[in-house]
């Protein structure tokens, strides 16, 4: 028996980068909306993110003389996604990004600043906010806030979905101890992903099993929605396909050991296997590209050669190690002198010995050629490719070695749905009343993206899917007219 029942039109559960926009748009509609959040405040995964969105034919791209087109990124799109891409979802998203994503997004504040090339596109695009996710995530936390219909109830966890007469109408809830039951004509499920339940992951990648890899999503993505849409006999496709990153040690702080932290900005780096060989060029770090290629090691992990200069400016992509959106240094260190996954020494030998590999004079050859690059003044070291432009020679102890293994990042599978975001069962006939959108719908749709993306969509996908799930959704209990987007067709404006 619930402590108190709420009525709404439409309930959101996830308070992150599908959920936010999603309540706007329901807003927008003339619906009444709560948002349910587990964590003491909204954001989830999309605000400890980098931010960066896959966006076709902006004003950026024009101002640096980028033609860029949804053609264009269609293609890259479908082959990086190696032939699993929902390609309905993949074109409804780049005909979209330009206006319902990178003009809306400007609309409710946020500031979009610069790009970065990422692997498989022929042209920039990914796009990064202002102070990345956190800054994106801030600007439309505000808006819904400010909005009338939209309620947000952060610290209270949804629990399962319940229906009346074959149609979902509503959700229960805990909050400080309570029982909620919130009614509602639909609920949205805006969950995100499962890769911080490494069960789950194992579940959908039994063969890592043997192997260790690593937690690595936001700390809400424990795949809740999928179990709650599940239940309701929701269809789920392509759950397999996990973007795993290796640039990324065990967190020692977690007493399981199951939690990663992914580094960046040590471009200095080269990593060596169990072996004391090299096998990758380093500054290729993709999950299509990387993490095969270390997989293949046996053992599959690694350690990340650098010396004192190549770490000044480590970033570690989890709250603890930064002060709002700047990285805490005294944490950084405290990291680098305390993990048994890092190790420290006066010379490469001593370090060589500490990591344990098998043939010490493979490590210290290795790094001896590497070094040899710098004296004959090469742009980059023949053996992998590797670009020395941002690197140096290993010449100023102490060293450190971090030991990086697979980290489970974002999910390309979840629950199908249709271009409404309604959530399908294995019949692909909508659930009445229930709608599925961002991480926990494989960021939209089911699989937008396939077994690869092209980066920056996954956020981007999240977002624009929780917009037009908000406002179908909206539609559905009865307001407004559904998601009427703007295309990126010049011939149309
Ligand atoms: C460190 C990191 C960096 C990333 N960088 C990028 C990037 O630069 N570009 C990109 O495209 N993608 C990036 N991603 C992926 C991207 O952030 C996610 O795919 C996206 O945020 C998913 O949005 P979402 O709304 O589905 O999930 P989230 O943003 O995680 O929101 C889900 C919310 O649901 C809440 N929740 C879960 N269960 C319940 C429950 N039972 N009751 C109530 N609330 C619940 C969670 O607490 C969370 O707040 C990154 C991911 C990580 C981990």
């Amino acid at each position: 028996m619930a402590n108190s029942t709420l009525q709404t039109d439409v309930v959101i559960i996830g308070g992150g980068g599908a959920g936010i926009p999603a309540a706007i748009e329901a807003d927008k509609a003339g619906a009444k909306a709560i948002v349910l959040e587990a964590a003491a405040e909204c954001g989830g995964t999309a605000a400890i993110s980098g931010g960066g969105c896959c966006i076709v034919g902006t004003p950026l791209q024009k101002s640096q003389g980028i033609e860029d087109t949804p053609d264009l990124a269609f293609e890259d799109w479908v082959k990086w996604g190696g032939g699993a891409a929902d390609e309905i979802w993949a074109r409804f998203y780049l005909e979209h990004t330009l206006h319902d994503l990178y003009h809306w997004a400007e609309t409710c504040g946020a500031k979009w600043v610069d790009m970065k090339f990422q692997e498989g596109n022929r042209v920039l695009r990914w796009h990064r906010p202002d102070n990345n996710g956190l800054g994106l995530m801030t600007a439309l936390i505000k808006n819904a806030q400010a909005l009338p219909n939209v309620t947000i109830m952060t610290s209270t966890k949804a629990g399962k979905l319940l229906t009346q007469d074959g149609r979902v109408c509503g959700v229960t809830a805990t909050r400080n101890g309570e029982t909620l039951e919130i009614r509602s004509k639909v609920v949205l499920v805006a969950t995100g992903g499962f890769n911080s339940n490494l069960d789950m992951v194992l579940e959908h990648r039994p063969e890592f099993k043997k192997f260790k890899v690593m937690e690595g999503s936001g700390f809400g993505a424990k795949g809740e929605g999928h179990q709650m849409v599940k239940e309701l006999g929701g269809y789920f496709t392509h759950m397999d396909c996990i973007w795993f990153y290796v640039y990324a040690t065990p967190d020692y702080r977690d007493p399981q050991q199951r939690r990663g932290l992914v580094f960046r900005q040590v471009p200095g780096y080269i990593w060596f296997n169990q072996q004391g060989k090299r096998f990758h060029n380093e500054s290729v770090t993709g999950g299509a590209s990387a993490t095969p290629a270390l997989l293949r090691q046996n053992p599959p992990h690694a350690w990340a050669l650098a010396d004192t200069p190549m770490l000044a400016k480590i970033d570690v992509a989890d709250p603890y190690y930064r002060r709002g959106d700047v990285i805490d240094r005294s944490k950084v260190e405290e990291l680098l002198n305390n993990s048994p996954f890092i190790k420290k020494a006066d010379s490469l030998e001593e370090l060589g010995r500490k990591t344990g590999v098998e043939d010490i004079n493979n490590f210290l050859a290795e790094v001896e050629d590497y070094n040899k690059c710098f004296d004959a003044g090469l742009e980059k070291e023949p053996r992998f490719g590797k670009s020395l432009k941002t690197s140096k020679k290993f010449d100023t102890p102490p060293y450190y070695a971090i030991q990086i293994f697979p980290l489970a990042r974002k999910n390309f599978g979840g629950v199908k749905t249709d271009l409404h975001c309604r959530v399908l069962n294995k019949y692909f006939e909508p659930i009445p009343g229930l709608y599925a959108a961002g991480e926990v719908a494989g960021m939209a749709g089911g699989h937008i993206n396939g077994k690869a993306g092209l980066e920056g969509t996954m956020l981007g996908p999240s977002i624009f899917s929780g917009r037009v799930a908000g406002a179908w959704a909206a539609n559905e209990a009865g307001f407004g007219t559904g998601f009427i987007g703007n295309p990126n067709r010049p011939e149309l404006d």
